[in-house]
């Protein structure tokens, strides 16, 4: 006999499959929340706006690491987030926070890919930050 991973209980509801083998519903949720928030890092009490400051940050310091100038709009309404230059070029750039599923698998808002060049994406557990231009994954900047 199998034991729910989350409350230790026998597990006799048999619809229960998958990686993590939990019982009932409140045990499901419970357990899918507990894991949720180890794969990434949500901390109580922190707004979405300072989760949103905090990858803003993450990104400018990577930016600024790589060699570009990075420039941040007098306005919080600006259609992206920051711009940045660099061999006589501006590129826009749009950042969002990344999260893990409880499988592992990255997800994260694209917004409108019209209104940025770049797509910066952070990864709070990891520390991680994805580059996409034009909808792929994008090393070179
Ligand atoms: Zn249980």
């Amino acid at each position: 006999m199998e034991n729910c991973v989350n409350c230790g209980g026998e597990l006799t509801d048999k619809r229960v499959n998958g990686k993590y083998k939990v019982c009932y519903a409140d045990c499901n949720r419970e357990y899918t929340r507990k894991k949720y928030k180890e794969h990434n890092l949500v901390l109580d009490g922190v707004t979405s706006g300072t989760t949103g400051t905090i990858s803003e940050l993450a990104v400018g310091i990577d930016l600024l690491s790589k060699g570009y100038d990075v420039f941040k709009s007098l306005s919080p309404n600006a259609s992206f987030d920051i711009a940045i230059f660099r061999d006589k070029k501006f590129l826009r750039v749009e950042i969002k926070t990344g999260y893990y599923t409880i499988l592992g698998r990255k997800i994260f808002p694209k917004g409108s890919p019209k209104k940025y060049d770049v797509l910066a994406v952070y990864f709070r557990r990891t520390k991680e930050i994805d580059y996409f231009s034009n909808g792929s994954i994008d090393n070179t900047i």
